[in-house]
């Protein structure tokens, strides 16, 4: 970087700020210095950045994990490149980019065969450093992924990592095939919803469920062939009797204790059932005897690797993917993003505005 260019560049920002852990009000709004990149790193300007519950883990803390705090959160976002640090190669000032989350040694053997989330220093934006939720944000230049022109910014900013997640669980680990049955469980999530387009773009038939029939019917816009409203109905007995009592090829998990039973009683013989996360908490049991007997899989998933999304961005810029932003507000009012990300009153994203 010359020293034209950081002479003009901005010396504060604001950035939102977890210092303790806590409630809401952990969430600060501070004036810090604004990071200068790094060999091989780049400065973003934040235009949107997108809310995941990880976001709620950082600001709530997670009992036995450490947090370096004080840290800013936030792992999705997009924006402009407006400086670049020595040694970067590709990218340009003036770069509209959609920032991928992972962040990995690069040199590892993990990291070398494209298993970037199986590195040994694997981390997360706005998880181990500081994230998007802030005027302007230091990335990797490796962590640059060009947004399409015609998706707006707040879609552009919440679309990274659940489409990764979703994407690796399903075609990466849990092999989906065209012809199969998937049960895609809280499908009006924003992992769920995505699992649903990708299902439906393979070629299954999807089964999803979600809470009340408005937003049943809203998945079924996804490309849901079959919901399940959990609020009135048993989500295995639905599911067997909607495959003439075969059960789901591949279960799609995320929700954990309050629908684990039910996702195990809903998997076919030789079903696999792949999971992200644990939302309702952590806590399941195995019938070890229908695992072995059935031929089934339960498979582990976190992130995935930073290549798939440049297959990603493609089925995003072709209208093929689309993120389900159900709000969009500005970084100020990001207490309220949590409360309702927490509170479930949103389908799919939350995106805020600095
Ligand atoms: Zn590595």
């Amino acid at each position: 970087m010359s020293e034209c260019e950081a002479q003009s560049l901005p010396t504060e920002m604001t950035a939102a700020r977890v210092e303790a852990h806590g409630h809401l009000d952990a969430l600060k709004l501070r004036t810090i210095a604004v990071p200068h990149p790094g060999p091989g790193e780049v400065l973003v300007s934040v235009r949107a950045a997108g809310l995941n519950h990880l976001d709620l883990w950082v600001r709530k803390g997670v009992p036995g994990h450490t947090f370096p705090l004080p840290l800013t959160p936030g792992c999705d976002g997009a924006g402009v490149v407006i400086a670049l640090g020595p040694g970067t190669r590709r990218a340009k000032i003036g770069d509209e980019v959609i920032i991928a989350p992972g962040l990995s040694c690069g040199v590892c053997a993990a990291c070398v065969r494209g298993n970037d989330p199986l590195c040994t220093q694997y981390g997360i934006l706005g998880e181990t450093r500081d994230g998007t939720c802030a005027e302007y944000v230091l990335v990797p230049e490796a962590n640059l992924l060009p947004r399409p022109s015609q998706v707006p910014w707040p879609l552009a900013g919440c679309f990274a990592l659940v489409s990764l997640t979703a994407w690796t669980m399903l075609v990466d680990r849990a092999r989906l095939q065209p012809g199969e049955t998937i049960l895609v469980l809280a499908g009006g999530s924003g992992v769920g919803s995505l699992a649903i387009q990708i299902g439906r773009y393979i070629g299954c038939r999807v089964i999803a469920t979600a809470g009340g029939s408005e937003k049943c019917a809203r998945l079924r816009t996804l490309g849901a062939d079959e919901t399940i409203d959990h609020n009135t109905e048993g989500i295995s007995e639905r599911v067997l009797e909607l495959t003439d009592q075969q059960g789901v090829n591949v279960v799609f998990e995320h929700v954990g204790e309050a629908t684990w039973d039910e996702s195990l009683r809903s998997l076919a013989w030789g079903g696999r059932l792949v999971t992200c996360g644990a939302t309702t908490g952590a806590k399941a049991t195995i019938q070890l005897r229908r695992l072995f007997f059935k031929s089934q899989s339960i498979l582990g998933s976190t992130m995935g690797p930073r290549g798939n999304l440049h297959t990603l961005v493609k089925l995003l810029d072709r209208g093929i993917l689309t993120p389900q932003l159900s709000e969009t507000l500005p970084l100020r009012d990001l207490r309220e993003a949590h409360r309702k990300l927490e509170a479930r009153e949103v389908f799919g994203k939350v995106a805020v505005i600095p």
